[in-house]
């Protein structure tokens, strides 16, 4: 038994302990058909990543599962990983290169996509070095990369299925682009933002109308320069204003197109003015109206949101450059009515927040209602658990409105999309995208068809199978990074391949992840697990907040209200981070995070150190071998003997039972609550006098040693270095805490009797001291006390335990029983009884009634100041809200403290 040293360094301990783990592979599990199986897979954090606090709140949640399961008997596999983040990371690659002056069309492909992979040599496992600060027990020997090469087969295999299943299809179709970006996004990468923008009113001409009978259709549009491409009016059938439109043509100012009127339901004929101008190749609704009355689609726009060609005079101009230039024009021309701010949703990147161009494009798209049907089908038979379960419906709502997903990106970095082009078949007029001959452009294409001359392969083709020409050509584009990581939680197992690993840990046991990534990530995942795997990828989904500042704003650079995970952990250690941001993290709610919410941790492990200490330094190790269930049977134990095994054991179920819902504050609070205040503060010290004591020295020894193994998952090396340094009995001769199993409830050892008795004397002992400390009556002098209760078990129960009230307490005289109130005594209320000192001999009256009154003049002062200072609505709306709450709590605890003085001035004066 090696002596703990006076005081509690984490820095000292946390590397050298998470090196040993790492180096007798603790965390490494393969299959074993002994065990169950439980395994997590991270959701993998980009290689441009930097650990935040909401990686913390991440991690640590996933890790306490994993340390909790593995002690429960299951062969837990933590998989971890990182994502290749195509756009996050071509966009950092990119303003590197730009430092220097680099493009990366100068370098071209092959070189840039070489630059990358340099980049993440370099800095791509940052992130991953910074998990491990976290004290997280992942399989690193298990590692993967969404690059990887079995990953990347997998990609291009599940492309290939996709595709033979008519499921993938190319098609024209309005996206969300990007100009920065240069790229395509989904639309759950399009993030609709409110925007302050204007509303121009345009005249379009009615063909044949003069001067003397002018006839023309006002226009309502956010975007003027998309004139260039409209095709149509549309206005609705069932608006009266419009009626006499029928047959008419409209011209298309500045451009004098001639536009056809159509009458579509779809118009909205509140918005503008209830004629919309159709532009298919730029706009959502516009497409479908295009789509519907087989409208042209024209293209104004080139890949940076400039004009191109069909837009004459204005082609190069920027986008917005346009506007202003266009709405001039119509000016010149009296067409220009008038234009009116108006604030409206717009998308924007979600990587570099630049304004979306809705843009017609050749694409390539899931089909996903097909593959909605079964991951809808999973969550509602329960086969899939949401915690919290609002997100039940959050996820239904989305997956029975789900649209296809357009997975392929115009940049470099990612998985290359599987597809060739025959430059002969294509020249030959076969078409690269199907609805080019299609009627009604843009449709997608129907299931099964494949057009000549596009062959999808997972090498490329020597020749053409059509026409046998070797000119062949991949598709230029890669695929969205979350194709990739939808397939997570069997890839990384080695699918396709049909590895022993993917057999014995897949389905996984839960994912734990952020709201943000429901859509993108979680439902994928499903649909992909039921698709190619044919069962579902993990049983329950643990939903957590989000971490922000402590007056609820998120955190953010720009703000400077981020606090860093590693300075924290710098400051408080790794173990203090983990267990204050548990504690404080109710299920299903975001976390008002400040720096002071860490000394929680620090002071809970300096806690549990000195405890530790106190009880090393006092014990025998060969009591340690006792059997405790054999002891509890053999031996007369104290109550409060009795009462600290009862409430462990009860703790110990409940930590149980919320770790299984995903509690996990609640588990954190209730080990707080009785390592600290119950067997630290109130069951040691009952032992200070018999610790020497065959059955304190067990109790001591056994829940010491259970605690640790409770508190492991949630604070794993403060629990392994005091573990390591117990006198161990031959049965615990294992080599870490971490191997340790999860301590078996004992039943017989429950008691809510003995509980309550302890309850009561707990409070009567607190009762006494309270009044000692409000009176200033000194530790060392004797003093006596009178428990008036009339209930006779309680008067027995009390007189059992009365040496141990007295000593507690430090009264030298107790009576208990039907008592009267003597004459100057202070009281306490506890329950049914009352607890009376007397306080003559003890004080000095009229010295301790100047003093009191002194007291009571210094707090109305106080008082005064603080109500002032909360009325007043300049300091209300400056101060920061965590100042002002303390104000208030202050206020509240200086009401109480009065109340009590104002009765202790009444004892006195009785
Ligand atoms: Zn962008
Ligand atoms: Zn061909």
């Amino acid at each position: 038994m090696t002596e703990l040293p006076k005081a509690y360094d984490p820095h000292d301990v946390e590397d050298r302990i998470y090196k040993t783990w790492e180096e007798k592979r603790f965390f490494h599990a393969d299959p074993d058909p002994a065990k169950k199986p439980y395994s997590i897979v991270i959701p993998p954090p980009n290689i441009t990543g930097i650990l935040h606090m909401g990686h913390a709140l991440n991690t640590t949640i996933q890790d306490i599962l994993i340390r909790f399961k593995r002690m429960q008997g299951f062969q837990a596999e933590w998989m971890p990983g990182t994502d290749h983040a195509g756009i996050a990371t071509q966009n950092v690659v990119e303003r590197k290169l730009a430092k220097d002056g680099i493009k990366r069309q100068e370098l071209g492909r092959e070189k840039f996509v070489g630059e990358v992979w340099k980049w993440r040599e370099e800095y791509g496992s940052t992130i991953i070095r910074q998990l491990k600060s976290l004290g997280c027990a992942c399989d690193w020997e298990r590692i993967r990369f969404t690059m990887d090469e079995g990953l990347s087969d997998a990609v291009v295999d599940v492309f290939i299925r996709l595709y033979e299943k008519g499921l993938i299809y190319r098609s024209n179709y309005i996206i969300n682009w990007c100009p920065r970006c240069q790229t395509a996004l989904s639309d759950e990468e399009s993030q609709h933002r409110d925007v302050d923008g204007m509303l121009y009113y345009v005249k379009y001409p009615v063909k044949g109308s003069t001067k003397l009978k002018e006839e023309h259709i006002t226009i309502a549009t956010t975007r003027p320069e998309t004139m260039l491409g409209d095709v149509a009016i549309a206005v609705n059938p069932k608006d009266k204003r419009y009626r006499g439109l029928k047959d008419k043509v409209v011209i298309l100012p500045i451009v004098n197109r001639e536009l056809k009127v159509v009458f579509d339901p779809l118009v909205d004929m509140k918005f503008g003015t209830g004629a919309l101008k159709v532009t298919p190749a730029h706009d959502p609704v516009d497409f479908e109206l295009g789509l519907k009355h087989g409208l042209e689609q024209i293209n104004v726009m080139n890949d940076d949101a400039t004009v191109n060609s069909s837009g004459g005079e204005y082609e190069g101009m920027d986008r917005f450059e346009a506007r202003e230039a266009i709405v001039e024009a119509l000016k010149e021309r009296g067409l220009f009515i008038k234009s009116e701010p108006h604030r409206h949703a717009v998308g924007h990147c979600y990587r570099c927040h630049t304004m979306v161009e809705p843009r017609l494009s050749p694409q390539w798209f899931v089909k996903m209602k097909p593959l909605a049907e079964a991951a809808i089908d999973v969550v509602k038979k329960g086969k899939v658990t949401f915690y919290p379960s609002r997100w039940t419906k959050v996820y239904l709502d989305w997956m029975e409105n789900i649209r296809d997903w357009c997975i392929s990106r115009q940049i470099w970095w990612g998985h290359r999309i599987p597809v060739y082009y025959c430059k002969q078949c294509l020249a030959a007029g076969q078409s690269l995208v199907a609805s080019d001959s299609c009627p009604g452009k843009g449709k997608p294409l129907a299931t099964g068809h494949k057009p000549l001359g596009v062959i999808v392969s997972k090498t490329r083709p020597e020749k053409c199978p059509t026409c046998g020409s070797a000119e062949i050509e991949q598709d230029p584009d890669v695929l969205d990074t979350w194709f990739s990581s939808w397939l997570w939680p069997f890839s990384t197992f080695g699918w396709p391949k049909d590895t022993p690993e993917l057999k014995y840990f897949y389905p996984t046991g839960a994912l734990v992840t952020a709201q943000e990534i429901i859509f993108f990530w979680v439902a994928r995942m499903i649909m992909a697990g039921l698709e190619f795997m044919g069962d579902i990828p993990f049983r329950h989904v643990y939903i957590h907040g989000t971490v922000r500042d402590i007056t609820g704003t998120k955190m953010s650079k720009s703000l400077g209200n981020v606090i860093d995970p590693l300075d924290m952990i710098r400051k408080y250690g790794t173990d203090a981070l983990r267990f204050s941001i548990i504690s404080i993290t109710a299920q299903g709610q975001d976390v008002f995070l400040s720096e002071s919410k860490f000394e929680l941790g620090r002071n809970f492990a300096n806690k549990i150190w000195n405890a530790s200490r106190f009880i090393l330094s006092n014990l025998k190790a060969d009591e340690v071998n006792t059997d405790l269930c054999v002891f509890f049977k053999g031996a007369r134990l104290t109550l409060p003997e009795r009462w600290v095994l009862s409430r462990f054991y009860s703790t110990l179920s409940y930590v149980g039972e919320c770790l299984d819902q995903y509690r996990f504050n609640e588990a954190a609070n209730a080990i707080y609550e009785f390592i600290w205040h119950e067997f630290c503060d109130w069951y040691i010290e009952t032992t200070k006098t018999t610790i020497g004591q065959a059955s304190s020295q067990v109790i001591l020894y056994k829940i010491l040693e259970k605690s640790l193994r409770m508190l492991h998952p949630f604070m794993p090396f403060i629990t392994e270095e005091i573990w390591q340094r117990l006198p161990r009995s031959k049965d615990q001769a294992g080599e870490s805490i971490m191997l340790t199993s999860w301590p078996h409830v004992q039943k017989e050892m429950m008691s809510k009797k003995c509980e309550a008795e302890m309850q009561e004397i707990i409070q009567l002992v607190t009762a006494i001291r309270n009044i000692r400390a409000v009176w200033n009556i000194d530790p060392k002098t004797d003093m006596d006390a009178i428990i008036n209760v009339s209930d006779r078990s309680d008067v027995k129960m009390i007189n059992d335990n009365i040496d141990l009230v007295k000593r507690m307490a430090r009264v030298s005289g107790l009576k208990v029983g039907a008592h009267a109130k003597p004459k100057s005594a202070a009281t306490s209320v506890v329950g049914a009884m009352e607890v009376y000192v007397p306080l003559e001999g003890l004080i000095d009256f009229q010295k301790e009634k100047a003093r009191l009154e002194k007291e009571m003049g210094r707090m109305a002062q106080e008082m005064k100041g603080l109500t002032g200072r909360l009325k007043d609505k300049h300091f209300l709306s400056k101060a920061p809200e965590e100042v002002v709450e303390k104000q208030r709590q202050r206020k509240a605890e200086l009401a109480m403290q009065m109340e009590k003085l104002k009765e202790n001035l009444k004892e006195i004066a009785a």
